[in-house]
């Protein structure tokens, strides 16, 4: 249960909601995707009453014209300074500038953050860590432990996956962490058993399953309430929450595996904009660090022209009963072998053509696998062969729903900037990124 904070003479608590990779068109997609067909208008969805504007993602390097990555990104939005690709809160020089998660722990502030990557992913590190290069992922984890601030380790909430990198050959963290005092969760069920704060759940080896495959639904929000359940009402929390795997689902050109994401991110969403009703000295504000996969909706109908006929759509039909992320319908398949199409049409309901039928048969008849698998099990043929069948099947999927994808990159497009609660008016209008960071460390430290 979320309790009500009483804290008029306080500072704000500061909540950041970073939905990765998701442009624009990914949250027309998902209102599309849950429309309710029977109503002349498309329902709006949580996102749509608190739009207050739109963020440039630009890195600090015009002059090669690379587009931001994750790590840059969210590197603005925590400290306000414009950097490189893949650094983690230091600027060009390689110095570390302090976060304002770090300003806020400084001032005494609960801090946390609850994401579906690694916890020691990009987005996560760039509000508490400092590092020369997103991948250096051992030496992330270890300032989770090592850096202090009042002696104590910078997060009293750390919740996400990542495992591998805090039990190690060389180091076993958590168990450090429990000697200081931190209770620990490694799976869902002893999640239950977090009563008190500090914690750190890492409940996967990297990050958690696509919520699509999950065997436990609505990963982030059931995170994101426990969080906010264990929080000392009577101090001020900064919290980042991240929808970590929108990105990855647009880089792998998936829509049903984006719009699973979209659709836990957004009940994720709603349990924050009731917090914030409740508790109005709050600083709410809620991005994305870039776009991905250049996400289309309505898309490639010259190639499919039919003549007179020919309507411009998007159709969510086809999306809807898609069961599992293009990666496992994949594994699947070629583990199903001569079975694969009886195994097709359970998971995605689109019959296929006898043509279409031929080129998915090409792909998987010898090409046996074990099951379960992970992609690092696969030899470098098998490999290969996934990729092949998982292109194939993306091309049914956005093919028949007219889903267009022109990367499997990121694009440079403007993202919205959402906000409500307390200063939700300074986010107004286009705003570079780095203004976001700027904003929360000037609420921080101005006295009011
Ligand atoms: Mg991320
Ligand atoms: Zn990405």
């Amino acid at each position: 249960m979320l309790t009500t904070t009483h804290q008029a003479e306080t500072k704000p608590n500061i909540i950041v909601m970073i939905a990765d990779g998701m442009g624009p068109a990914f949250v027309t997609a998902y209102r599309k995707y849950l429309d309710d067909h029977a109503t002349p208008e498309v329902e709006p969805i949580a996102f749509d009453d608190i739009l207050t504007g739109t963020a440039k993602t630009d890195l600090h390097d015009h002059e090669h014209h690379t587009l931001t990555d994750s790590a840059a990104s969210a590197t603005a939005i925590a400290t306000g300074l414009k950097t490189y690709y893949e650094a983690i809160a230091v600027d060009l020089e390689y110095k570390p500038i302090k976060t304002t998660m770090e300003i806020a722990r400084e001032m005494g502030y609960q801090t946390g953050i609850v994401v579906l990557s690694r916890v020691n992913h990009a987005t996560p590190a760039s509000f508490i860590s400092h590092n020369k290069s997103r991948n250096n992922y051992k030496d992330l984890a270890n300032q989770y432990i090592d850096d202090r601030i009042n002696g104590k380790p910078k997060l009293d909430i750390i919740f996400g996956g990542g495992y591998k990198h805090f039990i190690r050959k060389d180091r076993n963290i958590i168990a450090e962490l429990n000697q200081l005092g931190y209770q620990s969760a490694l799976s869902w069920d002893t999640l239950e058993a977090i009563t008190e704060l500090p914690a750190i759940a890492l409940l996967a080896e990297k990050g958690l399953p696509y919520e699509i495959d999950s065997p436990v639904k609505g990963r982030l929000s059931k995170l994101t309430e426990k969080a906010l359940g264990l929080l000392d009402t009577e101090k001020p929390f900064y919290m980042m929450i991240e929808g970590s795997q929108i990105d990855w689902c647009g880089h792998n050109n998936d829509i049903a595996c984006t719009m699973h994401e979209m659709a836990d991110f957004e009940e994720t969403l709603k349990i924050v904009k009731a917090f914030v009703a409740d508790n109005p000295n709050t600083l709410f504000v809620l991005t994305s660090d870039h776009s991905t996969g250049g996400l289309t909706v309505g898309a490639n109908h010259l190639l499919i022209y039919d003549g007179p006929k020919l309507k411009y759509q998007w159709i969510r039909d086809f999306i809807q009963p898609i069961k599992a992320s293009v990666k496992a319908i994949a594994r699947d398949l070629l583990h199903a072998q001569a079975d694969w199409y009886t195994r097709w049409l359970e998971l995605t309901s689109i019959p296929l053509t006898k043509a279409e039928q031929q080129a998915f048969t090409a792909l998987i008849i010898g090409y046996e696998v074990a099951n379960p698998i992970t992609l690092d099990d696969l030899t470098d043929d098998h490999r290969e062969q996934l990729r092949a069948l998982m292109l194939q099947i993306n091309g049914m999927i956005n093919g028949r729903s007219y889903t267009g994808w022109t990367t499997g990159g990121h694009t440079g497009v403007d993202v919205n900037v959402y906000s409500m609660g307390k200063y939700a008016e300074r986010f107004r209008g286009n705003m570079d990124n780095t203004k976001i960071g700027l904003i929360i460390k000037d609420v921080l430290t101005q006295s009011d």
